[in-house]
């Protein structure tokens, strides 16, 4: 069987858990040497290494670069360089969140978001697109969000740092359209990942229900699917934005959220 990615070398951030690890697995069952990236407890980090190692059949690179600093991500696309060759794949993808009205927003939670889900994204850009014009090829995916086309309330930073990663997307795509080399977004609804689950409790407590009353009513109303999207569907859309049949789709904002944004 032809694997899609042979040969090729991928960085993914936030790789340790959720939508990033599940990337990084369909990575390395399709061929490709993947770096990981993320933070975390030291078992989990190596739990994921391990299961991405089975499914590349090698050792994985690892970098614990805290993606709030420039210069840590700058440090790890250079070392994805130096100990893959190359980075001929580069996911955007670690992110975190927080809620809150915008009165009560904590200043720091702004500037963390908007370092980690955004100008990351820029930074690790800008370090590798230098070595994908050399070789003559590369594929950038980022990792958006259905809040990164439409709003919802308590997400200020969230939703502005996923705006602008769709229009980084876009800039970058039309920077690179006549080179072999392609920028896209994904934009999932709810995933089932530790980042959106951990959004049931507080609502369920706000609004005095249960969880599963929360999740349904609250979180998954907004999908008209009403239904978790799940990591392995995710990974299958980046598979393809990386792979031999993607190279015309370029600066796009690609949905993947039960209709969500359809509404
Ligand atoms: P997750 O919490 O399961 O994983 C986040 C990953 O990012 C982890 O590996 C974590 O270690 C890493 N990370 C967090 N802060 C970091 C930092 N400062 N430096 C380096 N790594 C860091 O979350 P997820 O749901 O898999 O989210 C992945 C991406 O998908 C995020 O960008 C998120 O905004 C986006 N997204 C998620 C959903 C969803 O419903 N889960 C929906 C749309 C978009």
């Amino acid at each position: 069987m032809t694997r899609s990615l042979e040969g090729r070398t991928a960085l993914v951030t936030g790789s340790t858990s959720g939508i990033g690890l599940a990337i990084a697995l369909a990575f390395a069952r399709q061929g490709a040497r993947v770096m990981l990236n993320g933070l975390g407890d030291p078992a989990g980090i190596a739990a994921a290494r391990a299961e991405v190692a089975a499914a590349a059949g090698s050792e994985v690179p690892f970098s614990d670069a805290d993606l709030s600093d420039p210069a840590a991500v700058r440090a790890m696309c250079a070392q994805a360089a130096a100990e893959m060759g190359s980075v001929d794949i580069l996911v955007n993808n670690a992110g975190i969140q927080h809620t809150s009205p915008i009165e009560e927003f904590p200043e720091g939670k702004w500037d963390a978001i908007l370092a980690i889900n955004l100008s990351s994204n820029f930074h690790a850009i800008k370090a590798v697109l230098p070595g994908m014009r050399a070789r003559g090829w590369g594929r950038i995916v980022n990792v958006a969000s259905a809040h990164g086309l439409v709003a919802s309330p308590f997400k200020a930073a969230y939703i502005a740092a996923k705006h602008g990663v769709v229009g980084l997307t876009k800039t970058v795509a039309l920077e690179v359209a006549r080179a072999p080399i392609t920028c896209n977004a994904i934009c999932p609804g709810f995933v089932r990942t530790p980042l959106a689950e951990r959004q049931v409790p507080p609502l369920a407590k706000e609004h005095g229900v249960s969880e599963e009353v929360a999740l349904a009513d609250y979180l998954l109303a907004k999908q008209p699917s009403r239904r978790w999207v799940e990591v392995e569907e995710v990974a299958e859309m980046a598979v393809y934005l990386c792979g031999p049949n993607s190279g015309a789709v370029n600066g796009a904002a690609l949905s993947i959220d039960g209709g969500w944004v359809a509404a």
